[in-house]
């Protein structure tokens, strides 16, 4: 008889902190004070020294932390910045709520990362700015793209949404580019209660300019100096991040231990497993595996009570809001193939070895079944 194995288990990962966590959420209570505070600003120094960068900004989320760090870096109408069309909308997002033109360009299919390639046909008089997502918690490839923005005079961004902890030749990404912006998203590797989000910068300057563009341009109280917004992060949630980042070290490092034993027991199954660029450290937010029968594979994993995921079904620029509005001067065929191809398997840290186990057991045997019942193909 199998157990049913969930994506992600919150409740599990927490119920050890419980009454950590519960502390800090009294201590804030009782303080009376919500935003913008103590809790914020011992969060901030904690993940500034995570990181290896002289500041960290806390605000409201992923999406946040990119819209400002664009913002700080003067970026808006008129002004072309570079990513991928294979990534969270919120990359996209965030460029087109400070007015500029996103350009989409394809991956690398190997890493599921920004083709540096790609690049030289993708710049115009217009760009400003690169913004490289570390996609799976795997480092996008910043040496060749550091160098082509410095060429080129051009900021980068680093969306490392889903990469806190990732190394790049040996340093943690979000410490090379301009900025690095976080998401703290519950399911993130470190998730708040409800949404936040980080900047971090080595630059004295830009992480002055986030500071007062989350909260209306303010340097001092109700006096604006710049055009903000309202970004902020609050106590409660920076005092719950605050007692889960030392946890985060083990629980990567479990995410990739869960890798690992993937990694081994699937080598033969007839399905394309992840690849950890050398000299990188993935971190495993998600476990994503390649096959061309992948709906069919779902399907007899699901029936055998294994959940998955396709992260993500739709490039961006595939999606309804987007097709026809971004510009896509490379061609997106690896994305596009890559949408048709991706399955997320359960690699949460609270997945204990039986349960490795038995997903690898369950893929083994789901890539091998015949085809699945008609009707099930709309399965998703
Ligand atoms: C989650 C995510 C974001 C957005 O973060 P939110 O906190 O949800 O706004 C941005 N980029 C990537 C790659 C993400 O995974």
């Amino acid at each position: 008889m199998t157990v049913a194995i969930p994506l992600v288990d919150l409740a599990a990962l927490h119920a050890p902190l419980r009454a950590e966590i519960d502390t800090a959420l009294a201590r804030v209570v009782s303080s009376g004070r919500f935003i913008l505070g103590p809790e914020v600003e011992a969060f901030e120094a904690a993940l500034s020294a995570y990181v290896g960068v002289r500041h960290a900004v806390g605000v409201s989320s992923g999406t946040a932390a990119l819209q400002l760090a664009l913002l700080a870096a003067g970026i808006g109408p008129g002004d072309e910045v570079i990513t991928v069309s294979f990534t969270a909308v919120a990359t996209v997002a965030a460029i087109q709520l400070v007015g500029a033109q996103p350009v989409l360009v394809d991956i690398d299919p190997t890493r599921f990362t920004l083709d540096p390639e790609r690049l030289v046909s993708a710049l115009t008089r217009r760009t400003r700015a690169i913004v490289p997502v570390h996609l799976y918690g795997c480092p996008a490839d910043l040496g060749p793209i550091l160098a082509f923005a410095e060429r080129n005079r051009l900021i980068v961004i680093e969306d490392c949404a889903q990469a806190l902890g990732a190394q790049y030749q040996g340093r943690p990404v979000g410490a090379r580019g301009h900025f690095g912006a976080y998401s703290f998203y519950p399911t993130k590797n470190l998730g708040a209660l409800g949404d936040g989000g980080a900047v971090v910068t080595n630059h004295d300057v830009f992480a002055q300019r986030v500071r007062e563009l989350r909260q209306f341009g303010w340097r001092d109280r109700y006096i604006s100096e710049s055009v903000g917004v309202n970004a902020r992060l609050d106590e409660l949630q920076a005092a719950v991040l605050a007692v889960k980042l030392p946890y985060l070290k083990a629980w990567n490092a479990r995410r990739q231990q869960i890798a690992t034993c993937y990694a081994m027991t699937l080598v033969d199954a007839g399905v394309e497993l992840p690849h950890c660029p050398d000299a990188c450290e993935h971190v495993f937010h998600q476990y994503v595996i390649r096959t061309r029968a992948r709906d069919r594979l779902r399907f007899n994993l699901a029936r055998q009570g294994v959940a998955t995921w396709i992260p993500y079904p739709k490039a961006v620029h595939q999606q309804p809001a987007y097709a026809g509005r971004v510009r896509t001067p490379t061609g997106l065929a690896h994305s596009e193939l890559a949408t048709s191809e991706i399955l997320a398997l359960p690699i949460h840290p609270g997945l204990t070895d039986e349960e490795v186990a038995q997903v690898a057991e369950a893929v083994y045997q789901g890539i091998r079944e015949p085809d699945f019942p008609t009707g099930s193909r709309a399965m998703r």
